[in-house]
């Protein structure tokens, strides 16, 4: 069965698939952190839906709400009408806001996916600013319709100026650390103070406050706080894209909380449908300038995503997930950077809570030429997790095809992972929530070994 669904599959769909590329496996039947394939092999997979499974596959207590609106004879697709599940849902999700926000939040459904949201977003801070341009982050990720709309008739073209996006490895002014940040603020100021950027008074911002697709790319906190200032002074909205980073992720339940930022919008998936299609965006409530019918659609009301998500959101914050994430994370993240002292094709270790990147570079590969010498010495913003080695060194090239065998091996080694980045050579692991201890070493051996298998 395994061989023959692979090939007819990979024979009739779009080649476009990305994540079929890279793991030829069959789900057939998956529960936590395992899966297990048709062809009896079981994995453990750090994958997670690319960050969606806050509480694994199949945890009881979401296939129980799913199973209590089946049974109950509750309609199943109602549009955006008001239904007890999706009272439940708002009022769990309200409690889970950030204070600066929960008090003057409205919801908007969007779904089913994250882009949808994205999309809603930009809508949304152009009709409450009257402006158009959005200032957005390299290496961003906000999802595949970036084009949406502007294909619905031109008068909702989004025109995005790209601006740097701090990091520490691979600083793009070559100095990395506090410094890096700072110049990036600087960057941000100028663009806004030109009159010939085009953008001098954007509709909106949006960042990630992890960068995830992007290479699992903490920001830092003061560059938060900067990012929120600059806006702030300039009524431009904030909107922070937490589709990834949300429901207890990176060891807050959202990102923002490490900061004390409260941005205007937020923008919210993956994990708050427990697993199921769900997607809205949250915002202050004096930018709610929408005309009733100003956004619609016919799947915002998935009334099993909703009830699947409250669950989720109930057991995350009940029982403390987003500080098991902090506490686990930093174990494990202490654990890969000794790997990274022991193996030269380990070129950076970063990342918050249980969303974790292990950047592979070139191990032969002397260092870039003209990179940044690496801030020695300077200390790491409070609570940022940042890899100590390297810290004498200009970061080497990035190997993408060295990380692709590491995820081969980790494969044969039933481990799934993910690449990201840049260059496709950041392997990241988005365990879920509720991995544990043993789960976690379990996980981190196999890529231990994968590591080792490549570098012989
Ligand atoms: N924003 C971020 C930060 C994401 O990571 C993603 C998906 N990886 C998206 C938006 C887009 O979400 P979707 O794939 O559901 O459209």
């Amino acid at each position: 069965a395994h061989e023959g669904i692979l090939r007819r599959q990979s024979a009739r769909e779009s080649a476009a698939r990305t994540y079929a590329r890279a793991l030829p496996i069959v789900p057939v039947r998956a529960r936590g952190l395992t899966i297990e394939g048709a062809d009896g092999r079981r994995y453990l997979d750090c994958l997670s839906g690319a960050g969606t499974l806050a509480l694994g596959h199949n945890h009881p207590v979401v296939l129980e709400a799913i199973r209590k609106v089946l049974d109950s004879g509750a309609p199943l697709h109602v549009l955006d009408l008001a239904t007890p599940v999706k009272d439940a849902f708002i009022t769990e999700l309200f409690h889970t806001l950030p204070p600066g926000l929960a008090d003057h939040a409205r919801v908007q459904f969007c779904g089913p996916a994250g882009t949808d949201a994205v999309e809603a977003a930009f809508k949304l801070v152009r009709a409450a600013t009257g402006r158009n341009g959005i200032l957005a982050f390299s290496g961003a990720y906000h999802g595949m319709t970036a084009g949406a709309l502007e294909a619905s008739g031109g008068a909702f073209d989004v025109r995005v100026a790209r601006l740097p996006y701090p990091q520490d490895y691979r600083c793009p002014f070559g100095v990395g650390g506090e410094r890096g940040a700072e110049l990036a603020a600087r960057w941000t100021e100028s663009v806004l103070e030109d009159p010939k950027s085009g953008v001098p008074h954007p509709a909106g911002m949006i960042l990630e406050p992890v960068q995830g697709e992007g290479g699992v790319i903490p920001a830092p906190d003061g560059w938060l706080r900067r990012m929120r200032q600059i806006t702030a002074d300039r009524s431009i909205p904030l909107i922070a894209d937490e589709v990834q980073t949300g429901v207890g992720r990176t060891g807050a339940f959202w990102a923002v909380e490490h900061s004390g930022v409260t941005p205007d919008v937020m923008v919210l998936s993956k994990a708050i449908g427990g697993s199921l299609p769900l997607a809205v965006i949250v915002y202050r409530d004096e930018l709610d300038a929408w005309q009733p019918g100003a956004h619609a659609g016919t799947f915002r009301g998935n009334q099993l995503a909703m009830a699947a998500g409250t669950a989720t959101l109930a057991y995350v914050r009940q029982n403390q997930l987003a500080e098991r994430a902090a506490e686990l994370g930093s174990r494990m993240l202490r654990r890969l950077q000794a790997l990274a002292g022991e193996f030269r094709c380990i070129g950076d270790v970063r990342g918050r809570g249980l969303m974790i990147g292990v950047e592979v570079v070139e191990p032969e590969a002397e260092s870039t030429p003209g990179a940044r010498p690496r801030t020695a010495g300077l200390a790491a913003p409070a609570g940022r997790a940042v890899a100590a080695q390297d810290q004498d060194r200009h970061p080497r090239p990035a190997a993408p095809e060295l990380a692709a065998a590491i995820q081969r091996e980790c494969l044969r080694r039933g481990l799934i992972v993910e690449l990201g980045g840049r260059h496709s050579s950041v392997v990241r692991l988005l365990p879920p929530l509720t991995i544990s201890d043993e789960q976690a070493n379990a996980v981190l051996d196999r890529l231990a070994d994968a590591v080792d298998a490549v570098s012989r």
